[in-house]
């Protein structure tokens, strides 16, 4: 089940690209040096990959991956989330089965369904789109996904396999980044990387991840104090925040690699673009940067899981 990481990518097979007007070859010194992370062509390869693993599978065993997502409410963001991965699935030819409960749902009706879910061997992997309505026990929702199908990596068991640097599901975005990273040829080892945000879908497990990989991890949050102290030490940053335009370029370390993990309304990330363009060796734009490759990581642990059960005992090959 566990997804191998891909092969390192050099930067130029990548859709790799300068800022937009501020070519690197310009002689002004006070130019953005930034080149661009782009997730979109990484991620589109990684969908193929896992399309044609689906395929295989389907035809050597009859086993259709198939990804089940469960929205909660009508918060429109999620819905428009949710349906995005759906359409994504089924472009990959990986079946899917959409759960919509209303916002009335209480924590043991969706512990239910997602125990169903888990129940269910037509179901390979389950979504459960974060945040739930806010009188949920989302923690007791998540730990009712079979770790077996927890292919948006949020149970305590993949958790706790991403903090021991266990083979396992990862956290999509978290596990997403890192595939960035590697693919740009990141040194991480060694490096002390600045995490701005603790979630548990995103800030606590790419901290994790970081950590397996060797670099020195630095979680802060909404009471850390002199945040722009701290971050510009850092020669990675994940920003994870949730706020549009909060990272200044002033905070940054020249050179460092910059990770934009936010969306907000209106395409805007956590990092204020421009300013940060001055100053970074490597940013992720928002969108086309870390959102495709959370997406492509979702489906590629579909077929993982699918591919697992079709190989248990039992199954006919
Ligand atoms: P979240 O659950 O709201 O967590 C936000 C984190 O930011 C919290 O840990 C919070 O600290 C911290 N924070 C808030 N204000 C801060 C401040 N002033 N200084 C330092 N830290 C502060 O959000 P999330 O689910 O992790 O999402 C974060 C961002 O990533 C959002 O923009 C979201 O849309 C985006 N996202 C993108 C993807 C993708 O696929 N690209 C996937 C998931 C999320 P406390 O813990 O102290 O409250």
């Amino acid at each position: 089940m566990t997804s191998n990481p891909s092969p390192s990518l050099p930067p130029n097979d990548l859709a790799s690209e300068e800022v937009a007007g501020r070519p690197s070859s310009s002689s002004d010194a006070t130019a953005s040096s930034a080149r661009l992370m782009v997730g979109t062509g990484l991620a589109a390869g990684m969908v193929e990959e896992a399309a044609a693993r689906a395929k295989k599978l389907v035809e050597r065993t009859g086993v259709q991956p198939c990804l089940a997502t469960v929205l909660v409410g009508d918060d429109p963001a999620s819905a428009t989330y949710v349906r995005m991965k759906q359409s994504r699935s089924k472009k990959a030819g990986i079946g899917s089965r959409s759960v919509v409960l209303p916002a009335e749902t209480t924590t043991e009706e969706l512990v239910g369904e997602l125990t169903r879910l888990s129940d269910d061997p037509t179901v390979h992997g389950i979504l459960l789109q974060h945040p739930v309505p806010a009188h949920i026990d989302e923690r007791a929702a998540f730990e009712a996904i079979d770790p077996a199908k927890d292919v948006d990596g949020v149970t305590m068991h993949a958790f706790a396999a991403m903090a021991f640097g266990e083979p396992g599901f990862r956290s999509c975005t978290p596990g997403g980044i890192m595939r960035l990273l590697a693919a740009y040829d990141v040194p991480v080892a060694g490096a002390h990387a600045v995490v701005i945000g603790r979630s548990p879908i995103l800030g606590k497990p790419v901290g994790m991840l970081l950590l397996a990989s060797n670099a020195t991890v630095t979680f802060t949050h909404s009471k850390t104090r002199e945040l722009p102290a701290i971050v510009r030490q850092a020669d990675i940053v994940v920003a994870a925040v949730g706020k549009p335009n909060f990272v200044r370029g002033s905070w940054l370390k020249p050179g460092a690699v910059v990770i934009d993990a936010g969306y907000n309304e209106g395409n805007v990330g956590d990092v204020d673009f421009e300013e940060a363009a001055q100053v970074a060796s490597l940013l992720t734009p928002v969108p086309g940067g870390v959102g495709p490759m959370t997406i492509a990581l979702l489906l590629e642990q579909t077929v993982d899981a699918a591919e697992a059960v079709a190989s248990a005992p039992g199954v006919v090959a």
